[in-house]
């Protein structure tokens, strides 16, 4: 199947702007995040009902996820071992065509041109008509949490790889020569954030993207897996109101044609 076998969906009630007509553009995506669960917690249904749908959905995992331990004995190198290992189990599960990770340290993702000139890479390589990461200007979700700084970063420096980076030539040039070609990406769509203008319905992937979730098992650990079973579907029940359907994820999506 093709995304055409999507339904199309009603402008998002309360949303700010006019709303975008779904289906998303035809042809691969690729998802671009700070740490090795941000995809699955964020976009998880989202990617496997493309994946499912029959679409090219790869991945792009920016830090090796190696802090993400509040065990002060634990080595960081063996997390972030064991962190890739979790990252393919649980592509596998979304049905992922691919997936990479860099090798920058959990906490210290900067939006450098190095970090832009490796996303470029991936968008000229696998030229994807959507590119999916987090909103970079949600800073603050209700009055108990602020988000953290790599996921504003992989926001802002994957929005900064889209353009003005991956499309124009004179970027990144020396990647022309690799047998790469500058690479226009048709949309943005932006999760975790405060501005949602399309909600996409994943009625009938939310048991995927927490078994996905799942296997990011160094990560649930004390119970951490109960509370996001609870707590994602509870999400998802709440965007899917918003358009009539039982589960459902928010976005912020640009059409960038
Ligand atoms: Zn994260």
């Amino acid at each position: 199947m093709t995304e055409a076998a999507e339904a199309p969906l009603p402008t998002p009630e309360g949303a700010p702007g006019e709303g975008r007509p779904a289906p998303a553009p035809a042809g691969p995506v690729l998802g671009v995040f700070a740490h090795p669960d941000d995809a699955e917690i964020s976009s998880g249904g989202t990617l496997a009902r493309w994946a499912a749908d029959g679409r090219e959905v790869h991945l792009m995992v920016l830090t090796n996820g190696d802090r993400g331990s509040e065990d002060p004995a634990l080595d960081r190198g063996e997390l972030a071992r064991t962190r890739r290992v979790e990252v393919e189990a649980a592509s596998g599960v979304l049905g992922l065509a691919s997936w990479r990770m860099l090798e920058i340290h959990d906490g210290e993702l900067e939006n450098t041109a190095e970090v832009r000139a490796e996303i470029v890479r991936a968008i000229r390589e696998l030229r994807p008509a959507v590119v999916l990461s987090c909103d970079p200007t949600a800073w603050f979700f209700g009055n108990r949490y602020f988000n953290h700084s790599d996921h504003r970063n992989a926001g802002a420096t994957t929005l900064d790889a889209v353009f003005p980076g991956a499309g124009n030539p004179h970027f990144f040039s020396e990647q022309l020569t690799e047998g790469l070609s500058a690479w226009k990406v048709s949309e943005v769509w932006l999760g975790w954030t405060n501005e949602p203008n399309h909600h996409q319905d994943i009625t009938g992937f939310m048991e995927l993207k927490l078994k996905a979730l799942g296997e990011h098992r160094s990560q649930l650990e004390g119970g951490m897996l109960g509370f996001f079973e609870e707590w994602l579907p509870a999400e998802a029940e709440e965007d899917g109101k918003k358009i009539g359907v039982k589960h459902a994820e928010g976005f912020r999506v640009l059409n960038l044609e």
